[in-house]
């Protein structure tokens, strides 16, 4: 019997066949696929024609296809559904896959026929398209190492093997030190925290074998330990010991691995011509240049300290009045804020989380995507992964767009956190392929199931990714739905959850379960309010890092991190009762790989985009302004990566992002 994940998908929508795939299926099917990938790869290298567009770049694309169909349905399983069977599996191919890829990157007959393509670009006659696809496809390989020869060649080899181990390094002593330490607590000690508090105190004291209730360095924990607690003593140990993950000397220190690291991606950007590591990172990027992300970081930094000053002085004198003198302490400030939290804004979340109905908040980002783009979505009954997972099509004018896929239940083997993904990315080439989009979620299961007013952002927010993907119009996939710059990706997503905050929509779809009736406005208001609440503190925390993550990068490579570190914060007057969101040692985005290294600033990038996005819709007269909808779709969600973020944005806006939008957004505005 062939084997199900290689043969033709004889379903509806050639969805994959989860009723006839089981998980012996997936490692030799792999190995096979992985062979004729390889194979493939192999035929366009060495093809004695001519190099062409379509003997090389349109070889590449459609090259790989079987791998695809393994893996969109492994990966799915293996993240959402996973098992121990599952999770060897997935240790078996990671390993497997990271050498294809370096052996493809490293492929120099290949990279020869893709330069020739490419220097022969101007005589070709390709569309903007192809074009397009064309230098994507010889810029990953030159920035990947492939144009280089002999010695330089050797060292790019030696540079990535050694960062890898770097990284890797970084992130088990980070780990070590938060598995290590541990606050015991007495039962007096828990006087004045939340049954929650007290709950995971305890599951972590029995976990730990500590024979009572402990504070971990796990952020979950040591948050509301720090927001709740009035014992100063003891908040005082704890964020001690949590700002000092990574930098506590010995074997697991992070400060002379983090010098190297830095040092060795300096050398690797000099290889390949860069003037820094910085530069050589957002060339890709919608920024571009680390004078553009400097200058949106310092836009939004000054505003930022301004109002967590003005907090820092309400937030003393709230200490003062307890009986504490001195200066508020960076211990103190998640303690103060919390006690004005309650006071200004209190939301009562069980009062809320009736109106919060998952399947009626469905119901209105469908509605939503009804109103925009002419969408229609009817449930389909076909065999998903796992009885929780329900799927739709999505049609618009009687034509099929996509399927979509919403798994929303949490459950054990279900990674934390929620994302989307294409089972199928949207392609013309070398056929007409339609999407398959997942979303996943982790939200609690009930009769009928509630929201937070959290989950309900998260759904709208991984259901914009979800129209990224269905909504796209491009022939490659390559650079299909969600495939664009990193600081671009969470534009559609951050974007679409400002529709759920649009009155008349919570006024129609959060209705009580029980009486159906709608949501007070007074609720909705301190829902709104609630969630601007102590962005001075959380905007600085955040920028500082950013600043410092970007420093890093620029110039020269510095002997001595920490000392960088401190002289940017003093250069930027870093408020006293504030350290950063990661400091050097444990700040894990920037060195336990390179994906958010000089990257960091992204999540503000994105958000300084989604606040003017949706502005544009209020300019022109409503959330559901129709124009703006219509340019929402051409310039940006049909466009995948087909054009450079910066120009797509001008295409829907007119101009670049302004950061005053996000400013009004977070309560930092003059
Ligand atoms: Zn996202």
């Amino acid at each position: 019997m062939t084997n199900p994940l290689l043969s033709h998908w004889d379903t509806p929508f050639a969805l994959a066949p989860f009723d006839k795939i089981s998980d012996e299926d997936f490692a030799p099917a792999f190995a096979e696929a992985l062979e004729t990938h390889k194979a493939e790869i192999a035929a366009i290298a060495d093809n004695a024609a001519a190099p062409t567009f379509a003997n090389t770049i349109e070889a590449m694309e459609a090259a790989g296809s079987g791998l695809d169909k393994v893996l969109s349905v492994f990966f799915s399983v293996a993240g959402a559904d996973s098992t121990p069977a599952r999770e060897a599996l997935q240790r078996e191919f990671s390993p497997k896959l990271a050498a294809h890829g370096a052996e493809i990157s490293a492929n120099k007959a290949l990279f020869g026929r893709i330069k020739a393509v490419w220097d022969a670009r101007e005589t070709l006659e390709l569309s903007e398209e192809q074009q397009r696809v064309l230098m994507l496809t010889h810029r990953g390989f030159v920035r990947g190492g492939a144009a280089l020869e002999g010695a330089d060649d050797i060292r790019m080899k030696e540079i990535k093997s050694r960062l890898a181990v770097l990284g890797t390094d970084f992130t088990q002593n980070l780990l070590a030190d938060e598995r290590d330490w541990y606050m015991t607590l007495t039962e007096d000690d828990l006087e004045g925290l939340p049954g929650f508090v007290v709950d995971a105190a305890r599951a972590a004291g029995e976990e730990k074998d500590a024979g009572g209730p402990v504070v971990t360095l796990s952020r979950s924990l040591i948050v509301p330990f720090l927001q709740f607690s009035p014992r100063r003593d003891l908040r005082e140990k704890a964020f001690a010991a949590w700002a000092a993950r990574g930098a506590n000397g010995g074997e697991t220190d992070n400060r002379e691995i983090a010098a190297e690291i830095l040092s060795l991606r300096q050398e690797r950007a000099a290889l390949l011509g860069y003037g820094s590591f910085a530069d050589y990172k957002l060339e890709t990027e919608m920024a571009k240049a680390p004078g553009a992300v400097r200058d949106l970081l310092m836009a939004v930094w000054e505003p930022a300290k301004a109002r967590a000053e003005a907090d820092a002085a309400v937030l003393t004198e709230m200490m003062h009045a307890d009986g504490v003198n001195g200066d508020l302490a960076p211990w103190d400030w998640r303690y103060y804020a919390e006690k004005r939290r309650k006071a200004e804004h209190d939301l009562d979340e069980a009062a809320l989380k009736p109106y919060l109905q998952l399947d009626r908040m469905i119901e209105a980002s469908f509605a939503c995507a009804t109103r925009l783009f002419g969408l229609a979505f009817k449930p389909l009954d076909v065999p998903l992964y796992h009885p929780d997972c329900r799927a739709w099509e999505v049609t618009r004018n009687g034509a099929h767009v996509a399927v979509f896929i919403g798994d929303y239940f949490a459950r054990g083997g279900k990674r934390s956190g929620a994302w989307c993904s294409a089972m199928r990315g949207q392609a013309k080439f070398p056929e007409v392929q339609a999407p398959v989009v997942i979303n996943v979620c982790n939200f609690a299961k009930g009769d009928p199931a509630l929201l937070s007013y959290d989950d309900a952002r998260t759904l709208f927010h991984e259901f914009g990714h979800a129209l990224h993907q269905m909504l796209s119009n491009v022939t490659y996939e390559s650079i299909s739905g969600t495939s664009v710059a990193r600081d671009f990706v969470e534009l559609p997503s951050q974007l679409y959850e400002h529709w759920l905050e649009v009155p008349e929509v919570l006024a129609e779809y959060a209705t009580h379960a029980e009486t159906g009736a709608p949501m007070p406005e007074e609720m909705l208001n301190k829902v709104l309010g609630a969630a601007n609440f102590d962005q001075g503190f959380a905007t600085v925390e955040y920028v500082a890092s950013a600043l410092v993550d970007l420093a890093f990068h620029e110039g020269a490579a510095p002997g001595d991190p920490m000392a960088r570190q401190a002289e940017v914060l003093a250069d930027l007057g870093m408020p006293a009762a504030i350290t950063m969101r990661h400091a050097t040692p444990h700040f894990a985005h920037v060195f336990a790989g390179d994906g958010y290294s000089s990257g960091y600033y992204s999540y503000m990038w994105s958000e300084v985009m989604d606040a003017d996005a949706f502005e544009a819709f209020e300019e022109a007269g409503g959330a559901f302004d129709a124009d703006t909808a219509k340019a929402l779709e051409t310039h940006i969600l049909s466009a995948g990566g087909s054009v450079e973020a910066d120009e797509l944005y001008k295409r829907f806006r007119g101009r670049l992002p302004d950061v005053e939008a996000l400013l009004k957004g977070r309560g930092l505005a003059a």
